[in-house]
């Protein structure tokens, strides 16, 4: 059952099972769930002063996990090589949209948090994340071409998406990549 303590004023939840041990047990698993195994003859408030006589122990373990779960993220090129990549990208994108009548737009770079590019369809600007360095080149690509697409279909349709597949079939595993990487 789902139990709830306070720990040095940290609020924790835990589950507890009463299973036949010797007292009581304490584990915090890798998923950083605190489980509780007790006696049936133990009292809850045996086992609330067990846990506080752990908390340092919990706490300490909660902390590590918390750590962990927000991982580092990965630098796979530096802010300037990064504007080299985007550029040679453009160009390599280009020819297709240009068949299509989309003229060479001018091409910006920016420290954007919320998003990874920018398509200014009317003035003809397409603009970049510099956290695209956080990004593996298949995502740094996808984004390139996403911006790209929206020469063609401005808003984020079914068209949009169908067209977008044409030039970038993994776009869905790229999108789902990025939204992973925390760049804050
Ligand atoms: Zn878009």
């Amino acid at each position: 059952m789902n139990k709830e303590i306070y720990l040095k004023n940290t609020k924790i939840q835990y589950d507890l099972q009463y299973k036949k041990v010797k007292n009581i047990n304490l584990r915090v698993k890798p998923d950083g769930t605190i489980h509780v195994s007790a006696n049936r003859c133990v009292s809850q408030k045996v086992i609330d002063e067990f846990l506080i006589s752990k908390a340092d122990f919990i706490l300490k373990a909660l902390e590590k996990h918390k750590s962990m779960s927000d991982e580092p993220k990965k630098q796979y090129y530096t802010e300037d090589s990064v504007k080299d990549i985007i550029l040679a990208l453009c160009e390599k994108v280009y020819p297709y949209f240009e068949k299509q009548g989309v003229k060479y737009p001018q091409i910006k770079f920016r420290k954007m948090i919320s998003r990874w590019g920018s398509c200014h369809f009317a003035k003809g600007i397409l603009t970049f994340s510099t956290n695209l360095m956080y990004a593996p080149i298949e995502c740094v690509e996808y984004v390139v071409l996403h911006e790209f697409t929206h020469f063609l279909q401005p808003n984020h349709s079914d068209k949009f998406y169908e067209e977008l597949a044409k030039t970038c079939p993994c776009w869905k595993e790229c999108r789902n990549k990025l939204r992973g990487i925390n760049i804050r």
